[in-house]
């Protein structure tokens, strides 16, 4: 099978397939140093992909006992999201591979919670829009959600 640009070339909009593009690329935008300057900036010290934790979370807050996932709408399945749209070629590929994704996602959260972290999941469309709000509303929850 080849891999690469080609399988949703046909069904998407210009603007969706430059977002995924983007995703599977990985290095144009980085969403998640985005959210780590601004907490940064605001005076939260954290750490960054905690292999320790369930899913390596990409920010933990080890003093909020909190953790923050910051997920790619296509990768991880954002329902709903109007980047999300399943490709139209090598359908059962992608399925699989993203709904694994999905679930892996919902595994590592319970598992988290269980041990008492606290998790927050900002998707990359939220950082997209509506970034400012996105991120004073995180803060926000990290500071009243978790004592
Ligand atoms: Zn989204």
């Amino acid at each position: 099978m080849s891999e690469g640009g080609a399988f949703m070339a046909d069904v998407l909009t210009p603007k969706q397939r430059s977002y995924n593009m983007s995703q599977i690329h990985g290095k144009d935008t980085k969403p998640e140093e985005l959210v780590r300057k601004f907490l940064f900036s605001q005076g939260f010290r954290y750490r960054k992909n905690d292999a320790r934790l369930p899913g390596k979370p990409d920010i933990v807050l080890p003093k909020y006992k909190t953790v923050i996932f910051v997920n790619g709408c296509f990768w991880h399945k954002h329902e709903g999201c109007q980047y999300f749209v399943w490709p139209k070629s090598n359908t059962e590929f992608w399925k699989d591979k993203i709904s694994k994704n999905a679930d892996r996602d919902i595994r590592n959260k319970r598992q988290l919670e269980s041990m008492g972290w606290n998790v927050f999941t900002i998707w990359e469309c939220e950082l997209k829009k509506e970034k400012e709000k996105t991120l004073s509303s995180l803060v926000e929850h990290i500071i009243t959600d978790t004592h």
